[in-house]
C-alpha cells in the first residue's frame, strides 16, 4: 500500500506548535498539503511554520476557546486557499484539577473549554465551510486519547473532556456523513510532550524511560510522528469511507487493561 498522500489538499493543525500538532503539521505538509497552524502559542507556532517553509506551512493566532477566532480562522483559511479539506483539531490542555472530592471546578471548566467547546467550534467551522465548498468531502480528525475510553489516565476533568470529545465525533459523522464529510478521533497513549511532561514534572527523555518498563509493546517508545501517521492516514482519501471511528494509538495498553505507570 502506497504512503497516504494530501497532495492540493488545504489543512487546518490546531495546536500545531507544539508536540502532536507539531508533528502532524510537519507530516500534512511533507505529504504535499499547504497547512496553517492555529494555536496560541506564536513564537513557537510561527518557528515551526519557518522551519517546514511558507510555501507549504503558515501560522495563524487563534484560541479555540474563543468560538469567532475560530469562524475568522477558518474563513481566512478559505479566502487564502480557496478550500478548506483537512481540520485537525488537535488543541488540547490536562490540568492539574485534583482529585473527584477535591476538584476545581474552574480548572475544570478550563479542561471542557479548550479539549471539549474548543474542538467543538473547529468541528463545526470546518463542517461548515467544507460543505459550502460542494466538494463533496473533507474530513475532520480530533485527537482523543485513551481517556475517551477509560478512566486511569489522567485526572477526571481530563478523562470527562475527552470522553465528551469522542461522543461528539461519533455524533458528528452521522450528521456530517450525507455532505461526504468524514470525522474520526485518534487517540493517543502516552507520548511525552509539554503536555505530559508537565503533569509528572519530568523532562521528555526521564518520562519515556519511566514509560517503557510499562509498555506492551516491549522496549517501543510511543512517539508524537507515530500518532501524527495515524491522523495522515484519516486524514488521507486513504480512509474514505472510515468515519466515526476512534483510532487507538496506545501499543495495545487500553486493549488488555494493562497500567501506564
Ligand atoms: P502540547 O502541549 O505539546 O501541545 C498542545 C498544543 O495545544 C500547544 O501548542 C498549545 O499551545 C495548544 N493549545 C492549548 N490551548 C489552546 C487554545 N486554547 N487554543 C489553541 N491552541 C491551544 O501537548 P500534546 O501532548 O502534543 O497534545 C496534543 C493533543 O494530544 C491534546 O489534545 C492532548 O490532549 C492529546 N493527547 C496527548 C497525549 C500525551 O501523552 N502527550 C496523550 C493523549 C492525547
Amino acid at each position: 500500500m502506497s504512503k497516504p498522500r494530501l497532495d492540493g489538499k488545504v489543512a487546518i493543525v490546531t495546536g500545531g506548535a507544539s508536540g502532536i500538532g507539531e508533528a502532524a503539521a510537519r507530516l500534512f505538509a511533507s505529504s504535499g498539503a499547504t497547512v496553517v497552524i492555529a494555536d496560541v502559542q506564536d513564537a513557537l507556532g510561527e518557528a515551526v511554520a519557518a522551519s517546514v517553509g511558507s510555501d507549504r506551512c503558515t501560522y495563524a493566532r487563534c484560541d479555540v476557546t474563543e468560538e469567532a477566532q475560530v469562524e475568522a480562522t477558518v474563513a481566512r483559511v478559505v479566502a487564502a486557499h480557496g478550500r478548506l479539506d483537512v481540520m485537525l483539531s488537535n488543541a488540547g490542555v490536562l490540568l492539574p484539577t485534583g482529585s473527584v472530592m477535591d476538584m476545581d471546578l474552574a480548572q475544570l471548566d478550563r479542561v471542557m473549554a479548550v479539549n471539549f467547546r474548543g474542538a467543538a467550534a473547529c468541528v463545526k467551522h470546518a463542517a461548515r465551510a467544507m460543505v459550502a465548498s460542494g466538494s463533496g468531502g473533507g474530513a475532520i480528525v480530533c485527537t482523543a486519547s485513551v481517556a475517551s475510553l477509560q478512566g486511569g489516565f489522567g485526572p477526571a476533568s481530563y478523562t470527562a473532556s475527552k470522553h465528551a470529545l469522542l461522543g461528539l465525533v461519533r455524533a458528528a459523522a452521522g450528521e456530517l456523513g450525507r455532505h461526504g464529510v468524514r470525522v474520526n478521533c485518534v487517540s493517543p497513549g502516552g507520548v511525552a510532550t509539554p503536555l505530559s511532561c508537565a503533569l509528572m514534572g519530568v523532562g521528555p527523555r526521564e518520562l519515556e524511560a519511566m514509560t517503557v518498563p510499562h509498555n506492551v509493546l516491549q522496549g517501543k517508545v510511543l512517539r508524537a510522528e507515530d500518532v501524527a501517521e495515524a491522523a495522515l492516514f484519516l486524514a488521507s482519501d486513504q480512509a474514505a469511507f472510515i468515519s466515526g471511528h476512534n483510532l487507538v494509538v496506545d501499543g495495545a495498553t487500553t486493549a488488555v487493561n494493562a497500567a501506564v505507570l
